[in-house]
């Protein structure tokens, strides 16, 4: 069977496995990363790290069919643009460093693209042929499978579900415009929301810091402040899901990303039922939402199917 090497790249750390095409790994480590090397000093640690990978498990990477990379966007093709939180390797081709290093062909696509193909193949969506993953974490993004192929856009990033604008007189996001989906639904912005508000709520106020997690504690509580916060941003997370139902017709919305995993199904049925309410009727009733599957997984199992998409479309 066509085994692959998986690669993870976050903002603190980077995953790598060594996997087959039905998502098992049979290798995996972990490297501590640094936002200040330089493009050429990541792409020789990443290289190295697999080269040890490799040995420690006694696999020939020769014999491995290619590499998939799930990388923080935005991405012009496999060169990764600005990222605040990896300032030095602004530029990085990760296809030039990583194929000259390793002699291996490499995928790469945006960390919420590769979440979104690995539940497509190996998690909630195995199976479907049109189906939108959503991530709702510190930022929101989305895969988009139409027809049983990602849809990638002409520079790879197709998906910036998290920046339509919703209102457009609502707060700043980072990306420099106002009213955003992600700037009003995210965990960023439920946290906001929370610190603003923290003296009106009983619950929050006894809270020492203020995040996303304790909002969602206030709203489980059924603290009346906490449960306005989140309502409002599953409100708006399910308007923005209706645009995807209208524009996709998809058989299936999947919501990943540490936010939407951990919140309740309470939280999830207000996502949806709003999300029914504002699109057209023939679309939501065909469309299921479900949560996503892999959990802590889903970056490593996402490059991994970054991978073994990329050698079934050559
Ligand atoms: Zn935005």
């Amino acid at each position: 069977m066509a085994e692959y090497v998986a690669i993870d790249v976050g903002g603190t750390k980077i995953a790598l496995g060594i996997g087959d095409e039905q998502g098992n790994f049979r290798a995996r480590t972990v490297l501590a990363t640094n936002p200040a090397w330089a493009p050429d000093i990541v792409s020789d640690n990443i290289a190295a790290a697999v080269r040890d990978l490799a040995k420690s498990a006694q696999i020939d990477l020769g014999s491995m069919t290619g590499i998939g990379l799930g990388s923080p966007g935005p991405l012009d093709g496999s060169i990764l643009l600005d990222t605040s939180n990896l300032h030095g390797w602004k530029g990085l081709d990760w296809r030039t460093g990583l194929e000259g290093r390793l002699n291996l062909p490499v995928a790469v696509q945006n960390d919420a693209t590769a979440a979104g193909l690995g539940e497509w193949l190996y998690g909630a969506g195995r199976g479907t042929q049109h189906c939108v993953y959503v991530t709702v974490s510190t930022g929101i993004g989305a895969g988009i499978i139409v027809d049983g192929i990602l849809d990638r856009g002409s520079r790879g990033n197709a998906g910036e579900f998290g920046h339509i604008v919703l209102r457009p007189e609502g707060p700043e996001c980072p990306a420099g415009h106002r009213g955003c989906l992600e700037s009003l639904a995210s965990g960023t912005a439920i946290a906001r929301e929370g610190q603003r508000r923290q003296q009106e709520s009983d619950f929050l106020k006894e809270v020492p810091t203020v995040d996303t997690k304790a909002v969602f504690a206030g709203y489980e509580a059924g603290d009346a402040v906490a449960t306005a916060i989140i309502e409002q941003a599953a409100d708006w997370l399910g308007l923005g899901l209706s645009y995807l139902i209208n524009l996709f017709n998809p058989e299936m919305i999947i919501l990943g990303g540490g936010v939407a995993t951990h919140a309740s199904a309470a939280y999830r049925d207000r996502v949806w039922s709003k999300a029914q309410a504002r699109s057209l009727k023939a679309l939501s009733q065909v469309v299921q939402l479900v949560p996503a599957q892999l959990g802590q997984e889903s970056g490593l199992m996402g490059a991994l199917a970054v991978a073994v998409m990329a050698s079934s479309s050559d």
